[in-house]
C-alpha cells in the first residue's frame, strides 16, 4: 500500500474540512445519519428550522429528534419513516407532503430529499435535506383562494343572467319573433358555456387545494345511472344521440354519490359530444369481485392514437375534437380522473380515430378512499 505524503494527508484534511464548511453554511437544512438513521451531524440551517442544537440531535433518528408529519397532519411511526426506506431501498426519496416540528412544537411544511450515501457498494449513511416551504405554500393557498373568490363570484351573475333569459323564453316578458328567440336561445347556450367553464374551473380549484370531501353512502350503481341517463336524455337528443341503458347490474356499493354522479356524468356528456348524429351511447356495468366497472361506449370520433396519452391532462384537446367541437375546455376528463381517483378507481379508455371509444371507470365496492388533503395551521 502508498503511504501517503504529509503533503497529500494535509491537503486531503484540508478538502475535507472546507466541505464540511459548506455544508454547514449551506441554506438547506442538512443532516446526515449513520447507516442506521442515526443522527451524526445536522448543519446551521437545520439547527435553525428545528429550533435544537445539533447535540440535542445527535444520536437519534429524525422522528425523534424532530417530529415528523405526514400530509394530514399525523406523526410518522419509527416503521414509516422515509429514511428507514431509503435505507431498506438504497435508493432517493423525495417528497414535498411532509412536515417537521420545531423544538417549539410548530409545524412546517418541507420538501425533503433523503438520499443513500453508498461508498464501495456499501451504505454508509444518509444525506437528508430540507427547505421550509412555508412561503411557497403561503402564496399558493393565496393564489387558489383569489381564484376560487373570483369563480364563485362570476357564477352568481351567470346564474342571474341564465334566470332572466329562461324568463323571457317563457314569454313572462311579452312574445318574442322568430329571430328574437333565435338569439335568446344562442345567448342561452353562451351563457351555459360559461357556468360550465366557471363550475369545472372551480372542480379543479377544489380538487387542487384539497377541498373536495369525500362521504361514504350506500349507493345503487343502476339507480344512479339510470338517473343521470334521464336527465342527459335531453341533452342527446339535441344533438340526434341516443343513449342507451344496458345496465343489469343492481350492486349497491359504498361511495360518494355526488363525486361518483359527477364522473359518469362527464363520461356521458363527452360520449354524447364527441358522436356522430344518429350514433348510440351504450352505458354498461360489470360486477366484479371487488370494483364495479361502469363502461360508457360510443362510436364517435375516437381519438388519434399519437394523442391518446395527453387527454387526461389539464387542457388538452385532441386535436380532431378541436375541429369537431371548438368549445371544449379540456377539463372535464381530468377532473373525472382525480374524482375518480378521489374515491379509490382509476379511469382508461380503448379508442380508434373515427370508430368510437369506450370510458370504463372502475370503482371498489368499499371504498378505501385516499386520504383528504388539507393545509395544516403552521402550529
Ligand atoms: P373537453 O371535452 O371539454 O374538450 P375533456 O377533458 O372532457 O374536455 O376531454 C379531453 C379530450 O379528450 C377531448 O377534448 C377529446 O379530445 C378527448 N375525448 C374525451 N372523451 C372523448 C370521447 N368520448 N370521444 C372522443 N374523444 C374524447
Amino acid at each position: 500500500m502508498k503511504i501517503k505524503s504529509h503533503q497529500t494527508r494535509k491537503t486531503i484534511k484540508d478538502i475535507k474540512v472546507r466541505c464540511e464548511d459548506f455544508l454547514e453554511n449551506i441554506g438547506d437544512g442538512v443532516i446526515t445519519t449513520d447507516q442506521s438513521g442515526r443522527i451524526i451531524f445536522a448543519n446551521r440551517s437545520a439547527e435553525r428550522m428545528l429550533g435544537c442544537k445539533t447535540s440535542e440531535m445527535i444520536g437519534k433518528s429524525l422522528i425523534e429528534a424532530c417530529g415528523v408529519f405526514d400530509e394530514n397532519g399525523d406523526r410518522l411511526f419509527e416503521k414509516d419513516s422515509p429514511i428507514l426506506q431509503v435505507i431498506k431501498k438504497k435508493t432517493t426519496f423525495q417528497g414535498s407532503s411532509y412536515y417537521l416540528m420545531r423544538k417549539n412544537g410548530n409545524k412546517f411544511p418541507v420538501n425533503l430529499t433523503i438520499s443513500p450515501v453508498i461508498a464501495k457498494n456499501k451504505l454508509i449513511g444518509i444525506i437528508d435535506t430540507f427547505q421550509d416551504i412555508t412561503k411557497d405554500r403561503e402564496i399558493e393557498r393565496l393564489r387558489l383562494d383569489f381564484l376560487m373568490l373570483a369563480s364563485h363570484q362570476l357564477r352568481t351573475p351567470l346564474s342571474g343572467i341564465k334566470w332572466m333569459i329562461e324568463t323571457m323564453q317563457r314569454g313572462s316578458t311579452g312574445d318574442l319573433n322568430q329571430k328574437q328567440n333565435d338569439y335568446l336561445s344562442r345567448i342561452y347556450n353562451v351563457n351555459e358555456r360559461m357556468i360550465r367553464i366557471i363550475s369545472e374551473m372551480f372542480s379543479v380549484l377544489n380538487l387542487e387545494s384539497g377541498t373536495v370531501f369525500v362521504k361514504k353512502d350506500k349507493v345503487s350503481v343502476d339507480k344512479i345511472c339510470k338517473e343521470i341517463i334521464i336527465l342527459m336524455n335531453p341533452v342527446a337528443k339535441e344533438d340526434g344521440v341516443l343513449l342507451q341503458n344496458n345496465i343489469k347490474i343492481s350492486t349497491v356499493i359504498e361511495t360518494d354519490p355526488q363525486i361518483l354522479s359527477a364522473i359518469i356524468n362527464y363520461l356521458i356528456s363527452n360520449a354524447i359530444d364527441y358522436s356522430f348524429a344518429s350514433n348510440k351511447v351504450i352505458i354498461s356495468a360489470k360486477d366484479l369481485r371487488k370494483d364495479i366497472i361502469i363502461s360508457v361506449e360510443d362510436s364517435g370520433i375516437g381519438i388519434p392514437v399519437d394523442e391518446q396519452n395527453k387527454i387526461f391532462e389539464k387542457f388538452y384537446r385532441a386535436s380532431n375534437a378541436r375541429i369537431f367541437k371548438p368549445n371544449g375546455t379540456g377539463l372535464g376528463l381530468n377532473i373525472a380522473k382525480s374524482f375518480a381517483e378521489k374515491l379509490g378507481g382509476d379511469i382508461y379508455f380503448k379508442s380508434k380515430e373515427n370508430k368510437g371509444s369506450t370510458f370504463y371507470l372502475r370503482i371498489p365496492k368499499k371504498s378505501n378512499y385516499i386520504k383528504q388533503t388539507k393545509y395544516l395551521n403552521k402550529k
